[in-house]
């Protein structure tokens, strides 16, 4: 039998399965991905809020990632909630410790209900640990306002906002244009150079967008997983999100999850 790509997750646990590692390993077995995932906070949650969340000791996040790296091995990777200081420097530690090479940052910094995911005084932390590891990073526009300072109100706002991030040390940059006025949501990436490339979408009306973010990252990992080369993985990843977000499912009293099973 071919050798199935492994994708590692590192990541919070959503009990509602909406976001969080459960949204990547669902992401990861759509696409045909094996998918291992180490635990960096539990967080208690359902699709109207985050109730509360406890981190968990930076050696446990450490030595997951360490066991399945010996063992199993990994294709690609993708931090997504990383709670605090600590966990971001035992993440990478792992991540120089076992060289993962194809590593995804997603950005993630609040809920959409506002609970915050990573403490504020830990960004500086993971702009100078993982992001010059980094293959990408993908926030999303609040996300890249408060790591760039500035508002992003027009395109050329988020282009300069590119621009600064990529000089922070990651080798792509992928601004998310979800949260824009208007019927299309523009992505915004920059690999460096004069050139970006725009990655336009229909906006679907619909409230059950919980885990988008966690999706979209971890759709990319496993695709550069498979092998896909950088920007096709990003594209297809797009697509993969559009389909799960136009079939969109209406549980839960507040913000249902995307479909992966469509
Ligand atoms: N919970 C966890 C563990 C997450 O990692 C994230 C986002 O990355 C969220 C919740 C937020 O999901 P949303 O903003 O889509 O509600």
């Amino acid at each position: 039998m071919e050798r199935i790509p492994r994708a590692l997750t590192i990541a919070g646990s959503d009990p509602s399965g909406g976001a969080g590692l459960q949204a990547d390993l669902k992401t990861f077995t759509a696409l045909g991905v094996y998918g291992m995932s180490a635990v960096t906070s539990v967080t208690v949650q359902n699709t109207e809020r985050v109730v509360y969340a406890k981190e968990l000791p930076p050696e446990l996040v450490y030595d997951q990632i360490k066991v399945v790296a010996e063992d199993i091995g990994i294709d690609a990777a993708k931090t997504g909630m990383l709670s605090g200081e600590e966990v971001i420097l035992a993440v990478a530690k792992a991540v120089r410790d076992f060289k993962i090479d194809r590593l995804i940052v997603d950005t993630v910094l609040r809920s959409k209900s506002g609970y915050s995911l990573l403490k504020d005084e830990a960004i500086r932390v993971l702009v100078k640990e993982l992001f010059p590891h980094a293959l990408l990073i993908t926030p999303n526009i609040p996300e890249a306002e408060v790591l760039c300072g500035d508002r992003l109100v027009k395109l050329r706002d988020i282009e300069l906002c590119a621009k600064k991030l990529l000089s922070m040390g990651p080798r792509g940059v992928l601004i998310k244009g979800g949260h824009m006025e208007g019927d299309k949501a523009i992505d915004v990436l920059y690999t460096g150079g004069d050139e970006f490339h725009y990655f336009v979408g229909d906006r679907v009306r619909t409230k059950n967008l919980h885990g988008t973010g966690c999706t979209l990252s971890a759709a990319i990992t496993a695709l550069l997983a498979k092998g896909y080369e950088f920007y096709e993985a990003i594209k297809k990843a797009k697509d993969y999100v559009q389909g799960a977000i136009e079939n969109s499912l209406p549980l839960g009293k507040g913000h249902g999850p995307l479909n992966h099973m469509w």
